[in-house]
């Protein structure tokens, strides 16, 4: 039975050690419970690194069985490989790069990215142990951003999801980092990417397509063969433990308390992980401004904040700790009396209950990063208020406001409108309140962590079942056979053939794109043999179909079917069709030459073609949208049609298609063979228009109406060779 196996930086488990035994203790984190349901189960499994370093092999194995026992499998790392692994790369250079803190904080050291390229191999050492083909792997966060594609080359079988949990960069910040190609090449061994946002998949999919030769569509990568969907999973939390909490004895204690200690002033909370990443020095200006500039506010309003200790041994968070230490000093200094102290300042961690307890009783929870990738803070705050009362004060910069929008959002680089939006939460009439709250419950409570893994393992299912529908679709060794075999009986044989992207590849120059010796000489073997009608069916130009094949014993159709030619016969055109719409079409065309450069037209009987794979990448994708849209309405006054293509935007007359010129064909002899290969939109309407009987082959990787898929032009060479060898020649 196929299992599944999470896979994290750190293991879900606290481990302290007494004299000559490990303690260990289940983290009550929210992804650790939300997983809970997940890695518990059966055979499955947790990998990840134990969070201490053990160094004697006894311990180890002592500590593995430990592990075992709670379904988790350590992967032990020495002290150097958390230093630059983990300290080094992962907090050094994409920590600040994905929060956009480039120039300050990233350092790119060459033995920083050796050790993180050991320490994912370790990980797929560990992987590989005990994974299977069938098995699911859900690999999570910035410090395996390499794992996917290590075990994709390893067990090419096995269904791999990988989430991020921090923002990805826009390609602007993202393509500075030295080892850009490495680390998106390591992600797209993935089937399903996950990000907490919308606007992070957007810049994953600029990231992967501008920065590595991959073509997307929608939220779907092509890389060679496979394809990977890109999609936003907004995590979220353990909503019915924050629910349940203020009811919880202890927590009804500790909530007097503090209410009864702010009796006369209202509760701001703040609640963060020491970061630079979190905004706390902008937040104590914009409470400054609020005591200096309101201060009627003096004596009345409390800003409780708790920064949770966080790599504080890296100099830059040691001086930002510092600097905090400082802000708050002055601020108390400036600004408290005897009966009151304006900022309550802890620099430690807390138990939930006593966290539970706060963001009960505050009025206010004040959350202003500079970037998150979602904030649980937030959401934990709205979930404990089950009176439906408080106000969220929100940076936009967090993925949560994307979600949370009935929060106040606010921009938190901007004091003012952070100082503005404190006084108008302070004063907020208790039924705004309740409306706002209400509405942002619904949402925590609908959208909490073990729906959010249970999406995401749908998906990933989902996404993995297309692949193996396009995989039986694969001409697979015993399909092929059974091609040969019916190839072999047969006497009367029409072979459609498309040229570019079916019997050659893409190339950036469309004149490069020549057949080469050997596909010459494949067409000439084809169409020798006297059973084979064999076609070559383009949309390219005649004359330049005529030129490469004219002298052949072939079949041409050019254009799209505009064009037709026999062996010893000269080109003849499709009659009573109109090209007068290319003056209305041609002038609209040169307005997105004159403002793409790169791109160009090219004209053909019946068809104007707008080609832009010479064009900024993503411009060209960008016009190509805008032109169809510009021409949607008058295309189909006219009676075109729209074909967007590799790169290419085509309009042409409607009634040509290669779908109808192939028909012309098909009923001209009664043949008892007859296969096609294309691969783009424009052969769906060849796939489409033949018998039954017939058999064809899409070459590549999107859907189809084709019954079999090829890879690539390589493949379908092969099966025409295939064709013409031990073949009895008729
Ligand atoms: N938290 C905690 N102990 C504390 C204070 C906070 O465990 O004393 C938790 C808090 O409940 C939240 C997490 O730390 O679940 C912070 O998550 P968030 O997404 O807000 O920020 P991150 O630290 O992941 O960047």
């Amino acid at each position: 039975m196929s299992k599944t196996i999470i896979v994290s930086n750190r293991l879900p488990v606290k481990i302290s050690k007494t004299d000559n035994e490990y303690i260990l203790s289940t983290s009550e984190g929210g992804l650790a419970t939300g997983l809970g349901s997940v890695y518990k189960h059966g055979n499955n499994k947790w990998i990840g690194w134990p969070g201490i370093e053990i160094t004697e092999a006894d311990d180890r194995d002592k500590m593995t069985a430990q592990l075992d026992e709670l379904s988790l499998v350590p992967v032990f790392l020495e002290q150097e490989e958390i230093n630059q692994y983990y300290e080094g790369f992962s907090n050094e250079v994409l920590w600040p790069i994905f929060h956009y803190y480039i120039s300050t904080y990233a350092v790119y050291k060459q033995s920083n990215w050796e050790y993180y390229n050991i320490v994912n191999n370790k990980f797929k050492d560990a992987i590989l142990k005990i994974a299977q083909p069938g098995d699911v792997i859900w690999i999570h966060d910035y410090q395996l951003l390499l794992l996917p594609s290590l075990i994709r080359n390893e067990l090419p079988d096995v269904s791999i999801g990988f989430f991020l949990h921090i923002p990805f960069p826009s390609q602007e910040m993202f393509r500075l980092i030295p080892w850009r190609y490495e680390l998106l090449e390591g992600m797209l061994g993935s089937d399903l990417i996950g990000f907490h946002t919308y606007d992070d998949v957007r810049h994953f999919l600029g990231a992967a397509t501008r920065i590595l030769p991959v073509t997307s569509s929608a939220n779907i990568i092509t890389n060679g063969e496979r394809s990977i969907v890109v999609e936003s999973f907004p995590m979220g939390i353990d909503v019915k433990k924050y629910a349940s909490l203020p009811l919880k004895k202890e927590v009804v204690e500790q909530i007097g308390s503090i209410k009864e200690t702010f009796k006369n002033t209202k509760l701001i909370l703040s609640i963060d992980r020491l970061d630079y990443s979190k905004g706390i020095l902008q937040r104590l200006l914009a409470f400054e401004q609020l005591l200096q500039q309101h201060p009627e506010y003096c004596g009345k309003v409390t800003l409780h904040m708790i920064i949770v200790p966080s790599r504080d041994t890296v100099p830059q968070y040691a001086h930002l700790r510092d600097e905090i230490d400082k802000r708050v000093g002055n601020i108390n200094g400036m600004y408290r009396n005897l009966d009151w102290t304006p900022i309550h300042y802890y620099y430690r961690s807390f138990p939930i209950e006593t966290l539970s307890a706060l963001y009960f009783a505050a009025d206010v929870c004040l959350v202003t990063p500079m970037r998150d990738g979602m904030n649980l803070v937030s959401k934990e705050y709205v979930a404990s208020r089950i009176n439906d009362d408080g106000v969220l004060i929100l940076s936009e910069m967090a993925g949560a406001s994307k979600e949370l929008i009935d929060a106040l959002i606010v921009n938190p680089n901007n004091t003012n409108e952070v100082c503005n939006a404190i006084i108008t939460a302070l004063n907020m009439p208790p039924d705004e309140q309740k409306r706002r709250m209400q509405q942002m419950r619904q949402l925590v409570t609908k959208f909490n962590i073990t729906h959010w893994v249970k999406i995401f393992m749908e998906r990933l299912k989902e996404v993995k079942q297309m692949q193996r529908s396009m995989q039986t679709r694969h001409v697979s060794d015993g399909t092929e056979q059974s091609i040969i075999n019916r190839y072999r009986k047969t006497k009367k044989r029409l072979i459609f053939l498309d040229y570019d992207g079916t019997l050659v590849g893409f190339k950036s120059n469309m004149a490069m794109a020549y057949p080469d010796k050997e596909l010459l000489s494949l067409i000439d073997k084809l169409s020798s043999d006297r059973a084979n009608d064999l076609v070559i069916i383009s949309g390219r130009k005649h004359e330049n179909i005529g030129e490469w094949f004219g002298d052949k014993d072939l079949y041409l159709i050019a254009e799209h079917g505009a064009w037709f030619k026999q062996k010893n016969t000269s080109w003849h055109k499709i009659s009573g069709l109109s090209d007068s719409w290319k003056h209305d079409i041609y002038p609209v065309f040169e307005t997105y030459v004159d403002r793409t450069p790169g791109s160009f037209i090219e004209e053909k009987t019946y068809s104007l073609v707008w080609h832009y794979r010479n064009a900024q990448k993503g411009l060209g994708e960008l016009r190509a949208n805008e032109l169809m849209n510009n021409l949607k309405y008058i295309a189909n006054d006219k009676g075109l049609q729209l074909l967007p293509g590799d790169k290419v935007l085509e309009v042409k007359n409607m009634e040509i298609n290669k779908g109808k010129a192939a028909l012309t064909l098909v009923d001209k002899k009664e043949y008892d063979f007859i296969i096609a290969f294309g691969d783009d939109y424009t052969d769906e309407d060849v796939f489409k228009a033949l018998p039954d009987s017939a058999v064809t082959i899409k070459v590549g990787g999107n859907l189809s109406a084709a019954k079999f898929y090829l890879r690539n032009p390589t493949e379908v060479r092969k099966l025409l060779t295939n064709f013409t060898e031990n073949v009895p020649v008729h």
